[in-house]
């Protein structure tokens, strides 16, 4: 369980300063495709990259199955680390590397051997729908192929977590629609718990089971997702699914 506390964080800048999360307390539970939707601006990407580690938080906490992250040694940070799966928005892909390069990658970082690692990304190919574009690099890839890519390297060395920033804001419908289908199935196969990042209500609206609204840095509402289309309390949440309906 990933539960976050009274977590705030502000950017100090030369011009002043920039608070991008205040006091943000939710819990995500093992197994909860979890959305956290908000308009740009909000703080989503802030509070991703507190999340996987990448930024440290001006205040309150995040604790990692009842660990709060900030008291973690170096190697314990790094075993943390390995927990989170990432995939960010533009892919981050290896340009001059081929598909089976890529997604090898974070394997060859952790020093699997070579039949390991061949096992694995065979594996992973299959679950992602790629096993025939092995030798591909990036650029001979469509944009749903590339997010397919990115997320069986993020999911290469066996994540609790996975964290998607944006998973479908480039891609159209039907696209859209074959990625969600493989998050859930991610979900469910591997037992792996998905954050998604997302401006799009449709996205949480098909696959998450709880959600977070998120308006200028403040989580201004949670609860199911089921609970919140019926009756979304927030003015923001409101004008979002109006905005749908
Ligand atoms: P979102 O992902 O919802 O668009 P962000 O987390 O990127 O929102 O941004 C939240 C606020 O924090 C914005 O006002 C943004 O300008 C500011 N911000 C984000 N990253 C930084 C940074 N590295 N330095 C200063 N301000 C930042």
């Amino acid at each position: 369980m990933i539960e976050i506390k009274n977590l705030s964080k502000i950017y100090k800048e030369k011009s002043g300063r920039v608070v991008a999360l205040t006091d943000a307390s939710t819990q995500i539970q093992d197994g909860d495709i979890f959305g956290i939707i908000g308009m740009s601006g909000a703080g989503k990407s802030t509070l991703l990259r507190c999340l996987c580690l990448l930024e440290k938080p001006s205040a309150g906490q995040i604790l990692l199955d009842g660990r709060d992250l900030a008291s973690l040694s170096g190697k314990e940070l790094r075993m943390a680390r390995r927990q989170m799966g990432v995939v960010f928005q533009g892919y981050n892909l290896l340009m001059q590397k081929t598909v089976f390069e890529n997604i090898a990658f974070p394997l060859k970082l952790e020093k699997y051997d070579r039949e390991k690692v061949n096992a694995r990304v065979s594996e992973l190919l299959e679950l992602v729908g790629l096993s025939d574009r092995a030798d591909s690099y990036p650029s001979q890839l469509s944009g749903g192929q590339k997010q397919r890519v990115a997320l069986a390297r993020a999911l290469a060395t066996q994540p609790k977590y996975l964290l998607c920033d944006e998973p479908t804001s480039a891609l159209d419908p039907l696209t859209t629609q074959s990625v969600l289908n493989l998050l859930q199935d991610i979900s469910q196969k591997l037992g792996v718990t998905v954050i998604i990042i997302t401006h799009e209500l449709s996205v949480v609206r098909t696959i998450c089971n709880r959600m977070v609204v998120i308006d200028n840095g403040r989580f201004v509402e949670q609860g199911t997702v089921a609970e919140i289309f019926h009756a979304p309390q927030s003015t923001i949440a409101q004008q979002l699914i109006g905005k749908e309906a």
